[in-house]
């Protein structure tokens, strides 16, 4: 059997390289991404100058300040970073058909099987480099090696701009100097346990045997005794991004009840919502489509910062329901669509804290929708649509709209 080939490629300080790569002001200084010192906030993304002086993500931007108050100092600007984050997969699609987006500045490419394409693999993870330098302006480091855990660590020892190749067979060796922490699935918790066994190298934790790890960690015991000897057997999935989410509902009987149907509105935000967090996407774009009894057809569309909260999504929803409904005929479908998606990946939360921060009560709810089924659970004011819904497989049609004239 032939060996796997697995590409990691992960774009070196990547906001902050965005901006340099519009601001050639910007380019050979310090650079903080996430907003000015005054405001209360953390730092996103630095260039490596201002690295190299001691900055850190998650840094709060005042302590930054302290540190480095010559750094330019600027916010986020989502449209640019998910421009350059589509260009970038976009240049990876050109290498293999088997791509997997794992985050806005980083991919898996599974070059299994493409030797004669792009000659040695060597030469085609440096091609792959260069393109995005000359092209993006971006520099990217590259992990290779026979599969996921062990590109994505040799990726994280490339940085920045290298390229890092783990021979096959070499796996194991190449771990075991490396710290704990390092292991994907070693989390802070494992790490402390672990440590308090003495153990500080993957090396170490590789020859511990699998009954005590499994003894002390449950199943996650022998996940990590795997991981410890390189062995990672997580294929490359091709997860494209879709490109647009919807859900709609057809009346079985078509009304001009206003306040029924922006309830329907909002229960389909909701759907759409947690359909969204469950690809873990967020849409930048919310549209709203109405076909009339007549089969005449209207739509309103708005741009938004990237969302995936129900309530967010329910407002937008219906205030563009509001506008869009004006004329004095029955409805027959209502829909809701998000388009220009965007992975969630990317730790948005550090911008915005409240605009974009998945709630506690959302998670809460999400858990019980996974648990028991999406219809168990819904804000009160949204129940009483349920005597009307029946479901079919494509989602729910309604059985009889109140009309309350
Ligand atoms: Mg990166």
């Amino acid at each position: 059997m032939t060996a796997t080939h697995i590409l990691h490629v992960d774009l070196d300080a990547f906001f902050a390289a965005a901006e340099q790569a519009v601001h050639p002001e910007y380019r050979g200084k310090a650079l903080i991404v996430g907003g000015t010192p005054e405001v209360r906030g953390v730092v996103c993304s630095s260039s490596y100058e201002a690295r190299r002086l001691g900055i850190r993500t998650g840094m709060p931007l005042s302590q930054a300040y302290r540190i480095c108050p010559e750094a330019i100092f600027t916010g986020g600007n989502f449209k640019l970073y998910s421009y350059f984050s589509q260009e970038f997969h976009k240049l990876l699609g050109n290498y293999s058909p088997v791509v997997e987006n794992a985050s806005i500045d980083e991919a898996y490419v599974d070059l299994t099987g493409t030797e004669r394409l792009h000659g040695i693999l060597l030469k085609a993870a440096s091609d792959m480099q260069s393109k995005i330098k000359s092209q993006l302006c971006l520099s990217a480091s590259v992990g290779l090696a026979t599969n996921k855990l062990v590109a994505k660590i040799a990726t994280g020892i490339a940085k920045p701009y290298g390229l890092y190749y783990v021979l096959p067979g070499r796996e194991k060796n190449f771990l075991a100097p490396l710290p704990i922490r390092k292991l994907i699935g070693v989390g802070y918790n494992t790490e402390k346990k672990l440590r308090s066994f003495g153990i500080q190298y993957i090396g170490e934790l590789a020859r511990i045997p699998e009954q005590i790890l499994s003894h002390t960690f449950g199943v996650m015991g022998t996940y990590i005794l795997q991981r410890a000897n390189g062995i990672d057997k997580r294929a490359v999935e091709n997860r494209l991004t879709p490109k647009s989410l919807s859900r709609e509902t057809t009346f079985a009987t078509d009304t001009a009840d206003r306040q029924f149907v922006r309830g329907v509105v909002k229960y389909l935000a909701h759907r759409l919502a947690f359909k969204l967090r469950e690809h873990k996407l967020r849409t930048q774009n919310l549209s709203l489509k109405i076909r009339y009894g007549d089969l005449l057809e209207e739509q309103k569309c708005l741009a938004t910062i990237p969302l995936n909260s129900d309530q967010r999504i329910a407002t937008i929803a219906m205030e563009l329901f509001d506008r869009l409904y004006t004329r004095r005929v029955a409805i027959r479908l209502v829909s809701v669509k998000a388009s220009n998606l965007v992975q969630d990946s990317w730790q948005l939360e550090l911008f915005e804290q409240n605009e974009l921060q998945t709630d506690p009560l959302t998670q809460a709810l999400d858990e019980i929708r996974k648990r028991f089924g999406k219809k168990s659970i819904a804000t009160a004011d949204l129940l009483y649509l349920n005597k009307y819904y029946t479901s079919d497989k494509e989602g729910y049609v309604l059985k009889t709209p109140c009309l309350s004239r």
